[in-house]
């Protein structure tokens, strides 16, 4: 299958790429690692006039270490991810997540901005995200401003995206020295999207769970946060009778289409085993 014919821009800076999205309308889409969109194209489920490569664009690559926080580049590879020792030693959930996304050469070209932009919720950057409370910088021709990744997603490809606005950076908190941490995914075969999956980030003193955050995957038409199963968690040791509590309440926020996947009771039950297993890993990693 053949996309529509489109026009290709190739901007520079952040600055020309916003001025020719605000310019050329709705008709104009941003494209990254071309890895959701190019596929959509060439279905007909998305048919934009334009292009604008945000590929040549400066300062969209890098990864720093500032203050507290890890700043990610829209445009920094899943592949880089992986390759991050940075990333490894302050946030190692990022590489486990993206280990799991497709296959070595879409991860060679998907980039972290397309994957938490594009607002599907088959994506798994964007539950990842919400666990790590991260926080997205927009830029649009009125300035940048700053949605936490927990408030940005709104339905499927609905997302807090104004037009004419790209996605420049994703901020992410460095959870703690000695946290555990875990990201499970059940998918049908190598290169799949989720059946269900589930982002879980822990810390234990003296054996006490003392702060959780869980991202839930792929059932839903959004991310989900799951704040009151994590709610569940704290001041607990993660005894079953806990953890069952917890994976319910996460059960009970799902809300699966039935799909190729399977039918919906199922992928919400396959919800609850992912958080179970993440969980698990998480505990088993927590130091304290
Ligand atoms: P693009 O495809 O270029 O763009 C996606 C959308 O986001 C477009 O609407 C575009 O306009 C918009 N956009 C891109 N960048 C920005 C920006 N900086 N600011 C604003 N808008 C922007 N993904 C997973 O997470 N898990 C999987 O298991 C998985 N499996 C896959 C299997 C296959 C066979 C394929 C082809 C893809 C799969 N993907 C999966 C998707 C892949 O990870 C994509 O690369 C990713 O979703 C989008 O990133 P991209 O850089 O390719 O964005």
């Amino acid at each position: 299958m053949i996309p529509g014919s489109f026009d290709y821009h190739r901007p520079t800076t952040v600055e020309g790429a916003v001025a020719l999205l605000q310019k050329l309308g709705e008709d104009a889409l941003p494209l990254a690692g071309g890895h959701s969109l190019i596929p959509m194209m060439k279905t007909r489920l998305a048919a934009p006039d334009h292009l604008v490569d945000l590929g040549a664009v400066e300062g969209l690559r890098q990864i720093d270490h500032v203050g507290n926080e890890v700043i990610i580049g829209a445009m920094v590879t899943q592949h880089a991810v992986i390759h991050s020792s940075q990333l490894a030693d302050l946030v190692p959930l990022m590489r486990e997540t993206a280990l799991v996304i497709a296959d070595p050469q879409i991860r060679y070209k998907g980039t972290i901005g397309g994957n938490c932009a594009n607002g599907d919720p088959g994506n798994d950057m964007p539950a990842l995200m919400q666990c790590l409370n991260a926080r997205y910088t927009l830029t649009g021709l009125s300035g940048t401003r700053e949605v936490a990744a927990r408030d940005f997603y709104f339905g499927a490809y609905d997302t807090a995206l104004e037009p004419g606005e790209i996605l420049v950076s994703v901020s992410i908190p460095v959870p703690p020295l000695g946290h555990g941490y875990g990201y499970e995914k059940l998918k049908r075969k190598v290169g799949d999207y989720a059946t269900a999956a589930a982002a879980v980030v822990i810390t234990i003193e003296g054996g006490t769970c003392t702060s959780a955050s869980i991202g839930l995957t792929n059932v839903s038409e959004t991310p989900l946060w799951a704040q009151e199963a994590a709610q569940i968690l704290l001041g607990t040791t993660l005894d079953e009778a806990t953890v069952a509590k917890a994976v319910a309440a996460a059960e009970a926020i799902t809300n699966p289409a039935s799909d190729m996947r399977g039918p919906s009771e199922y992928r919400t039950k396959m919800a609850g085993i992912m958080l179970r297993r993440a969980l698990e890993r998480a505990k088993t990693r927590a130091k304290g």
